[in-house]
Order: C-alpha cells, then sequence, then structure tokens
C-alpha cells in the first residue's frame, strides 16, 4: 500500500517538473520537443489513474480479507458443530438454530428458517435457498 501512495507521489512531483520544462524556451526545435512533452505528461496522467485504481483495488481487497479473517476467528471461536451443522456456542454448548453451511462457508452465518411445505416443513436458508429437509438439529437459545 504505502509502495503505490509513494508512486502516486512521485508521479504527480514527475508532472509539476514536465509543467516547469514545458514553459522552458527551447529555440531550436520548439514543436518537436513540447510534443514530447505532452507525451510524457500524458503517459504519466495514465500511470497515476492507474495508480489511484490499484490503490482503491488493494484497499477492497484489504477489507475483503479482514472480513474473512473476522469469519474465520468467529467460526472458530463462536460456533460448535453438531451432526454437521454449525451453531452459535454457548457455554461450550450449540445454541439456537443451524447456520446455513454453503452460506458460512462463505464466511455469512445465515440462520435457517423453518418452512411450510405441501410436503411438511423444511429447513431453509432464507439466502441462498439451499434446503437441508426436516432433519435438521435445533437446540433452546
Ligand atoms: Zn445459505
Amino acid at each position: 500500500m504505502t509502495t503505490i501512495a509513494e508512486g502516486i507521489s512521485a508521479v504527480s512531483t514527475a508532472l509539476g517538473i514536465v509543467k516547469t520544462l514545458r514553459e522552458i524556451d527551447r529555440g531550436v526545435q520548439e514543436a518537436e520537443f513540447k510534443l514530447q512533452v505532452a507525451n510524457v505528461t500524458s503517459a504519466l496522467a495514465d500511470a497515476k489513474v492507474a495508480l489511484v485504481e490499484a490503490q482503491e483495488a488493494a484497499r477492497l481487497q484489504k477489507e475483503e480479507l479482514e472480513k474473512l479473517r473476522s469469519a474465520v476467528r468467529y467460526r472458530e471461536e463462536e460456533t460448535i458443530k453438531v451432526q454437521g451443522f454449525l451453531f452459535r456456542k454457548q457455554d461450550d454448548g450449540p445454541r439456537g438454530k443451524a447456520f446455513c453451511p454453503v452460506c458460512s462457508d462463505e464466511g455469512r452465518y445465515i440462520h435457517l428458517r423453518i418452512v411450510p411445505t405441501k410436503d411438511g416443513n423444511v429447513n431453509k436458508c432464507p439466502r441462498c435457498n439451499s434446503n437441508y429437509g426436516w432433519q435438521v438439529p435445533e437446540f433452546t437459545e
């Protein structure tokens, strides 16, 4: 991250220098000199935009990594697995409804809901709509 920020700063400095160069009276081949200065200015401006975008991408990746770390920490410290389903852990025992296994693998802890169907009640995830049937354990809150 620091390297990208330094890159942006360096490019900004270079753009300032080029602006100064543009004001120098070259006399001989002035048109060519000005054309090259324009090219360098354009290239540096493109580089700056790219660095700003890279910085934003890195920031978003860092946020995503922190979210995943937090989800992993939650899974390790705050949940317990019973019959293949994760539950919120309290006093070393499972509590409440199961979390959706599909969503919890993505770091999202969504409680299954009991949904009535024509074949009886089933446990479904309100987010991904996965159906886990009726044989899902449930514990008191
Ligand atoms: Zn789900």
